[in-house]
């Protein structure tokens, strides 16, 4: 595939970026792209021999906020970046040429890089009445970005609009306006939604592209991780107030002044998955929370329908329970908390109290552990039969009496008058 001639780096010295600016921007690219400070020398070692990235940049259906913030950049700077970084091939606002001439420029850039060029896309498509909304060149921008998105290695839509139609793709909108996924969607796009894009999420993209020969990983909307993966609250410096309940109430209250959270005048942070907070904006000076304002959630899906109104708290946070604000939500989460914490509490107590009680009864009772001993049978020797002595007999010898009868004769003892013997 062809490429420019001059390398990235020659043509940024040339530009007069010094070494040590180089090697800061290396070391920059890496904390955007999340990677360890230990690989911005691989950076600075694979941006000095890759070649300048031709760029062919469509404008549709958008304000040029995207443009705007191209123009803007400072890190690099945009001179840095248009003319050193990026071989820009084609841009209707930035280019001398004009009407055909700009058209033809675009279908020799096409042909010299087939294969080889970025084709950034700013805008939302009108999809409406053929795409008559939106012409270039007396074609329909639908029909010019299928053209030049199929012969580009990689696909950028930039901004919101460009994502999923932003604005003019909103409820209502007469054009039915889509995003570039809709008309050249596949493995090759990258979207980069918000409003505007971060410019320095589309350099990083590409740096990583010419640093590692790949395209950043995705989510399942095919925006980078690395800008796209955290959740902008999470990151947010205001994010103290929120967990110590230091609320703005109102637009230049005592709290809007002390920068408390802004979450109560409708901040989107907690639902707004971006890097703003540490990417910033504006040569890294600031971003909407810094400067006072809440985040209006412009990176997510379907942002000006589903994330509105800007200064009212989501009204319809779960699909299964349309009609419960998130702050009904949190109400109902803080008080049931709290009376799970109240139950929690009385029945730790009661059982604390019961615990005493019985501990008292129990220091009182000494347990003792029931001996339990297997006795021996006892066997009685039997007892020696208790003979007793046999009483004396009592012998009367009575005084014969002289009777007429004859002779007297004592009878003899007899065995029933011997006493039985006694039971011992
Ligand atoms: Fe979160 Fe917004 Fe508050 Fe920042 S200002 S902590 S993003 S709610």
């Amino acid at each position: 595939m062809n490429r420019p001639d001059d390398s990235l780096y020659d043509a940024l010295v040339r530009r007069g970026m010094s070494r040590r600016a180089f090697l800061r921007f290396s070391a920059l690219m890496a904390a955007t792209l999340a990677l360890p400070a230990t690989y911005s020398p691989q950076i600075a070692a694979a941006l000095e021999s890759a070649p300048r990235l031709p760029l062919i940049w469509l404008r549709g259906q958008a304000c040029g906020g995207n443009t705007e913030a191209l123009l803007a950049a400072t890190v690099p700077t945009t001179a840095e970046l248009l003319l050193g970084l990026l071989s820009l091939e084609y841009h209707e606002s930035l280019m001398t040429s004009s009407g055909n001439a700009a058209v033809l420029a675009r279908t020799a850039a096409m042909e010299r890089y087939r294969d080889g060029y970025v084709a950034v896309v700013e805008g939302a498509i009108p999809t409406a009445d053929d795409g008559m909304a939106c012409t270039v060149g007396g074609r329909a921008f639908r029909d010019v970005v299928q053209e030049v998105c199929d012969g580009a290695i990689a696909i950028i839509a930039v901004g919101s609009c460009a994502f999923d139609g932003g604005a003019p793709g909103a409820n209502g909108g007469p054009t039915k306006a889509v995003g570039v996924g809709q008309v050249a969607g596949d493995a090759r796009l990258f979207n980069l939604p918000g409003c505007p894009v971060n410019v320095e999420n589309l350099t990083a993209t590409i740096v990583n592209y010419l640093t590692f020969n790949e395209f950043p990983v995705t989510d399942s909307k095919r925006r980078p991780l690395f800008a796209y993966g955290g959740l902008l609250h999470n990151q947010c410096e205001r994010r103290g107030h929120f967990e110590f309940g230091e609320f703005a109430l109102a637009w230049g209250d005592e709290g809007a002044q002390k920068g408390w959270c802004l979450y109560k005048l409708g901040c989107k942070g907690p639902e707004t998955f971006a890097n703003c907070p540490t990417a910033l904006y504006g040569g890294r000076a600031s971003w909407a929370v810094k400067a006072g304002h809440g985040c209006i959630g412009c990176t997510m899906p379907s942002f000006w329908d589903a994330m509105g109104p800007a200064y009212q708290r989501l009204p319809a946070p779960i699909p299964f329970a349309p009609n419960i604000s998130s702050d009904e939500i949190g109400l109902a989460l803080v008080g049931g908390v709290a009376a799970a914490t109240v139950v929690h509490g009385a029945a730790t107590y009661a059982r604390e109290l019961r615990n005493r009680v019985v501990g008292h009864r129990r220091r009182e009772v000494v347990f003792v552990e029931p001996a339990i001993t297997i006795a021996e049978p006892a066997i009685a020797e039997p007892a020696e039969p208790a003979i007793a002595e046999p009483a004396e007999t009592a012998i009367v010898v009575a005084e014969p009496v002289a009777t007429p009868a004859g002779p007297v004769v004592e009878s003899a003892p007899q065995p029933e008058d011997l006493a039985a013997p006694e039971e011992s």
